[in-house]
């Protein structure tokens, strides 16, 4: 994905498609879901994911609603999987079983995100590690999927603190931890109190820092845990793309109808146009996946620059980076100063065996 990403900037990186709105929960501060909805017809999906292979995508993300309520969702993941897609599902869990794990193991799932809000269910979300706790035991016994935990903090949820609990849980069956801001209804940031951003970046420092591990360095998140504002470039409609039930394409779940055009018509012309739209939203965005795939352009554009960015000091501004050493070392190889020839011409072979490496280039 990452060297894909530095070679071309013209293919979408992440495309979050919905196989199905209806969810079996209700979260109080959700705008994407209904209770009613039939699944989108199997051809339907395929003929959506063929598309999206013929526009290069990296990785599909299947997301709802509850996309396990999709009864075929297996045969599409193996769809995607055919086309040398990576295949990733965000859940809220429920409907996960041991027989369901395996299912998807036997599917080809790549990665799978499960979203916790609190410790007990509320009047807010039911999304609750003691109800999924069960699950998170069977996840660790069967998956052979990468699982993330998304440790929610936000606005209307009551005790922050449970987010850390929740972390700490996922951390003790050695999953890898995220950590989501609750927004408002066009994806901005809603002010988070003093217990909502210690939470925030105690889950940021908690985990060993691993290369170049977004759990760790999201500068987006530190800005925004102070109130601040993010300067960045917003590539929804092009290097990320969000798919409705309706097969619309949109610059993210939060800005529908733009440019809402339908996927099948969708062309690289599209891709290009919305690659340099401004987006008005982007400033006090909280739309992480969007952010992380931003990164990896920012990267392929001035790599050095955004390499100081994601390693600077969270503490205080002007602190000195806490880059890791295996960063420096491959900064130091890959990213020579342009009046270091001898650096250069050793990049330029590392680079080319790393390409053939991961078969971009023979
Ligand atoms: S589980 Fe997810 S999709 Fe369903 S209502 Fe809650 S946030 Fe929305
Ligand atoms: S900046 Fe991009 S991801 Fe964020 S709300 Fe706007 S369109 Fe959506």
């Amino acid at each position: 994905m990452f060297t894909q990403a530095m070679l071309s900037p013209r293919h979408p990186v992440l495309a979050h498609i919905v196989p199905v709105r209806r969810c079996n929960l209700a979260c109080v501060y959700c705008n994407e879901y209904d209770n009613h909805s039939d699944p989108v017809p199997t051809s339907e999906m395929i003929r959506r994911i063929d598309r999206l292979a013929a526009l290069g995508t990296t990785i599909i993300t299947f997301s709802g609603g509850e996309p396990l309520l999709h009864p075929e969702l297996e045969a599409l993941i193996r769809t995607i999987r055919n086309h040398g897609i990576i295949a990733t599902l965000i859940t809220n869990g429920y409907l996960l079983n041991a027989t369901r794990i395996k299912s998807l193991n036997e599917a080809g799932l790549d990665q799978l995100q499960l979203s916790i809000d609190n410790v007990t269910p509320d009047d807010v979300s039911q999304k609750s590690l003691k109800t999924v706790d069960r699950k998170l035991e069977l996840l660790a016994q069967w998956a052979k999927f990468d699982v993330d935990v998304n440790c929610v903090v936000g606005a209307s949820l009551c005790n922050p603190g449970e987010a850390l609990t929740v972390a700490r849980r996922a951390w003790s069956l050695g999953f890898n931890t995220i950590v989501g801001i609750i927004h408002d209804g066009s994806g901005q940031l809603l002010p988070l109190t003093d217990d909502q951003r210690k939470v925030l970046e105690a889950i940021m420092e908690g985990r060993e820092p691993t290369f170049l591990s977004f759990t760790r360095y999201n500068p987006f998140q530190v800005n925004l845990a102070r109130g601040m504002p993010n300067d960045w470039r917003c590539r929804g409609g092009s290097r990320y793309l969000y798919i409705c039930e309706n097969g619309l394409v949109h610059w993210c779940s939060q800005q529908r109808g733009k440019p809402g055009i339908p996927l099948l018509d969708y062309t690289r012309e599209h891709l290009d146009r919305e690659f340099k739209s401004i987006k008005p939203c982007a400033r006090y965005c909280t739309i992480g996946c969007v952010h992380r795939v931003a990164l990896l352009d920012s990267f392929r554009e001035a790599p050095r620059e955004t390499l100081a960015r994601l390693f600077a000091s969270r503490r205080e501004p002007n602190a000195p980076t806490e880059m890791p050493l295996a960063v420096k070392l491959l900064t130091w190889l890959f990213l020579p100063p342009k009046q270091d020839g001898r650096r250069k011409m050793l990049t330029q072979l590392l680079t080319r065996g790393a390409l053939r490496l991961f078969g971009l280039r023979r």
